[in-house]
């Protein structure tokens, strides 16, 4: 079995390469053609003997994503990726472009096992983890298809980041190396339906990046319904994982709130979700639900939405409503895996 050595950091990757007797300065030049360049053939490292990259390639492989589809919307620069892996699984990105640069929001995950009933992403079933290259990959693939350059990431896609914990931190290290893509922590967002324990691995970890947590509803009752994990970790356990969180890293936590009518966009609910969050440094950003076909989800109107909205802030929350982009392009993840799963594309 080779190891994907695009998925190695920088300093595993050295002592990989010492063990075989190699000068420091081939760690350099080898992370920044995997990395910064986004080589996917250890035949494209010119400045690498041909002896040196057949012993690599004897050991190792360098994952990559292959463009299956490419969707862009019409309504404004959004464009959808369906990636296809080695193995014949596929995985989705969308790159958005922003005042302030490209965005692109990555999949972690081949799937996903957490089960919220409103996603789509839990619906094809789970297959496996993604590598630390494979995450990165869809950087590489995007900036190179659209010729641009990638200055933010949202983990956002399909799979749950703090399931794959370990290849998602190389992942981060990764793209934060100065030679690599070397793109700043306070420009990552990691999104996570709350699993309590790797929030707290991850805030040891004292990255700058912003957590945001998807949290979607106001009490256990309703959010043990729709996000078992909930039933594992409760909103108490998990609101005072994210205050630890905030306390020890300096930085805001988010919380995403997927309006779901007569589920848990009632003034009720705002209320409520108001005095959970009261005291707190958070910011709740609003999302109006997608409806996935066979989930049956009703998106509210958009007075609804702002009357929520109203509601938080008048109890000091701070909230807002996210834009939606490439709506006409079924950019919200997961959709595009499952339609092709099941043949409909
Ligand atoms: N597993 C992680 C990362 C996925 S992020 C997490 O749960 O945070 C994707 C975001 O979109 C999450 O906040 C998710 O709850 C939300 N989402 C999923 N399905 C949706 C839908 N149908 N409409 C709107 N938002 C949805």
């Amino acid at each position: 079995m080779k190891t994907d050595i695009k998925a190695l950091t920088y300093e595993q990757l050295n002592n990989e390469l010492s063990e075989m007797s190699l000068p420091k300065f081939r760690t350099k030049q080898i992370f920044q053609w995997l990395h910064k360049f986004g080589c996917s053939s250890f035949d494209d490292m010119t400045n690498i003997s041909k002896d040196l990259r057949e012993k690599l390639s004897e050991k190792y492989y360098i994952s990559s994503c292959a463009i299956e589809d490419k969707y862009e919307s019409k309504l404004d620069d959004t464009v959808k990726y369906l990636f296809r892996l080695y193995d014949g699984e596929y995985i989705e990105s969308v790159v958005m472009k922003y005042k302030y640069g490209y965005t692109i929001c990555v999949s972690s995950q081949v799937g996903c096992k957490m089960g919220c009933t409103f996603c789509a992403s839990t619906l094809a079933g789970f297959k496996r983890n993604l590598t630390a290259g494979e995450i990165e990959s869809q950087l590489h693939s995007a900036q190179n298809d659209l010729n641009i350059k990638i200055s933010h990431i949202v983990l956002m896609g399909i799979g749950e980041p703090l399931d794959n914990f370990d290849n998602v931190i190389s992942f981060l290290k990764n793209v934060n190396d100065e030679n690599g893509l070397n793109i700043s922590m306070r420009n990552i967002t990691l999104s996570t339906c709350g699993i309590v324990p790797r929030i707290y691995d991850l805030m040891n970890l004292d990255l700058q990046l912003t957590l945001t947590i998807s949290l979607h509803a106001p009490n256990d009752e309703i959010r043990s319904r729709t996000m078992p994990v909930n039933r594992k970790y409760n909103i108490d356990e998990l609101l005072t994982a994210c205050k630890a969180y905030a306390k020890k890293t300096g930085r805001r936590v988010s919380f995403e709130y997927t309006l779901i009518k007569g589920v848990n966009d009632s003034e009720r609910d705002a209320l409520e979700l108001a005095s959970k969050l009261s005291g707190m440094l958070s910011h709740v950003n609003l999302i109006p639900v997608n409806d996935v076909e066979e989930r049956g989800n009703v998106r509210g109107s958009k007075q609804d939405i702002i009357k929520f909205q109203s509601v938080l802030k008048s109890k000091g929350i701070n909230a807002t409503i996210r834009r939606t982009l490439g709506s006409d392009i079924n950019a919200s993840c997961g959709q595009l895996r499952r339609l092709k799963n099941r043949g409909d594309k």
